[in-house]
């Protein structure tokens, strides 16, 4: 078939952008190719499916307040459950960050983001948090002076929103889409800057007007196996997370608590009858291994646990993985849209692990784009690669 745009990637990026063209009345006709055997099997499968809209840079908070409102409207759009749960999220706070959190309160404000700003007793209602004081002093642990919770946060199913995503992108283009599992792509052809067709494994090249790489973490191994080099390269590198998963631990109510964040960026929230507990490790070198350490559990975050929540000593390890975030490595933000040096060549990566929860928004900026060669929603032109040439950043303090 003749094709104008290749989607590289069968993530929940890359079936945001499909579905959101489909809703544009996109008349090309479109190749998705993923080399799975199946939809959403690299980072969208092991996220932790959070979403939330406390953010420092303005940016992030109109991504996520477009993408929350999309996910709470997904199931009645798409006719597609993706367990979609608006639990909150609860920072705890020592005492100076709460200042500094307080202080930042009017951005927030400004930006739409609602925030409630908790005393130590209603974080302990919320979390229940006893303090033996002299283990904390061992553990170097401060006393919780507060909390930040933001009410309109929560959690879905990433893995169930791609596939909705795809399943209705492909039917809404009614014969012009066409998925292809099991296909990995080995390089684009780009011809004096400009992008031609796809190369595959297996020697094939597919011609089209247009290429997305919505490849997650392995976005610059393609962009470097098709001739891209230095700045014409995202800042974005794969970095290791780890989840664990324990039994819930004896509390009556627990399995209501928001999603919490406790000191050094330890978060966990109820998943079914268990609970989800993450942290990401700074000493993490880049690369592709995602082998999961229990041991990295047992000694970085459960004696912490153990701390703030009564009975998390009879909690048990039950299960564990690993994933890649696709990390930016300068300002921790996406690096979306057209390559200002290739002509037909979009990407969107360096979501830093916060794409699932934006890839409502970036999808359809991204299917904008494609089609308009403009965004018309979302501005996200601060996003362009181009910020990094100009020495624009746009930094994102608060990564978890
Ligand atoms: C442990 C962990 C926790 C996370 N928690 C959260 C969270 O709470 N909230 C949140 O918003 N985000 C979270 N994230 C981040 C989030 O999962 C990602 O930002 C998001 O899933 C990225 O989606 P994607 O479609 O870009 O990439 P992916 O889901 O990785 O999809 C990329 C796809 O491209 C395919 N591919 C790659 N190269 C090729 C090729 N050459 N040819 C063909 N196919 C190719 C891959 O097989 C893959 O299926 C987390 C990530 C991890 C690992």
């Amino acid at each position: 078939m003749q094709v104008d745009l290749i989607i590289i990637g069968g993530g929940i990026i890359g079936g945001s952008t499909l579905y959101h063209l489909s809703q544009l009345g996109y008349q090309g006709r479109v190749l998705v190719l993923e080399r799975e055997d199946a939809l959403s099997k690299g980072s969208t499968a092991l996220s932790a499916g959070g979403f939330r809209n406390i953010w420092t840079t303005p940016i992030n908070m109109q991504l996520t307040s477009y993408s929350i409102r999309k996910l709470a409207g997904f199931h009645d759009e798409l006719q597609f459950p993706i367990g979609f749960d608006q639990r909150g999220y609860l920072f705890c706070q020592y005492e100076k960050n709460l200042e500094s959190a307080r202080t930042f309160g009017e951005e927030w404000r400004k930006n739409g983001v609602r925030i409630e700003f908790l005393d130590a007793r209603e974080v302990e209602q919320k979390v229940l948090d006893h303090i033996d004081p002299d283990v904390k002093e061992v553990l170097g642990l401060q006393p919780i002076a507060g909390g930040v919770f933001g009410p309109d946060c929560g959690s879905f199913d990433p893995s169930a929103a791609a596939q909705g995503y795809f399943e209705r992108g492909i039917e809404g283009l009614a014969g012009r889409a066409e998925l292809r599992l099991r296909t990995h792509v080995s390089k684009l052809r780009i011809v004096d800057g400009a992008y031609r067709g796809v190369e595959l494994e297996d020697g094939t090249f597919i011609e089209s007007g247009k290429v997305f790489i919505a490849a997650g973490a392995w976005t610059n191994q393609l962009m470097e196996r098709s001739g891209l080099s230095g700045a014409d390269l995202p800042p974005v590198v794969p970095l290791k997370r780890m989840l664990y998963i324990t039994n819930f631990p004896p509390i009556e109510g627990f399995e209501r608590i928001p999603m919490t964040i406790i000191d050094q960026g330890i978060y966990f929230r109820p998943e079914g009858p268990n609970l989800l507990i993450g942290k990401a490790d700074p000493e993490t070198a880049p690369g592709f291994d995602i082998t999961a350490d229990a041991r990295y559990y047992e000694e970085q975050i459960n004696y912490v646990l153990q701390e703030r929540v009564p009975g998390m000593e009879r909690c048990r390890l039950t299960a564990m993985w690993g994933g890649l975030y696709d990390t930016n490595e300068v300002d921790h933000n996406a690096v979306i849209g057209e390559h200002p040096h290739v002509s037909g060549l979009l990407f969107a990566t360096g979501f830093s692990g916060h794409g699932a929860m934006e890839a409502p928004a970036a999808g359809l900026a991204m299917a904008e784009v494609a089609m308009f060669g403009e965004y018309r929603t979302i501005d996200c032109t601060p996003l362009s690669i181009a910020r990094f040439w100009d020495n624009r950043p746009i930094h994102e303090t608060i990564v978890i």
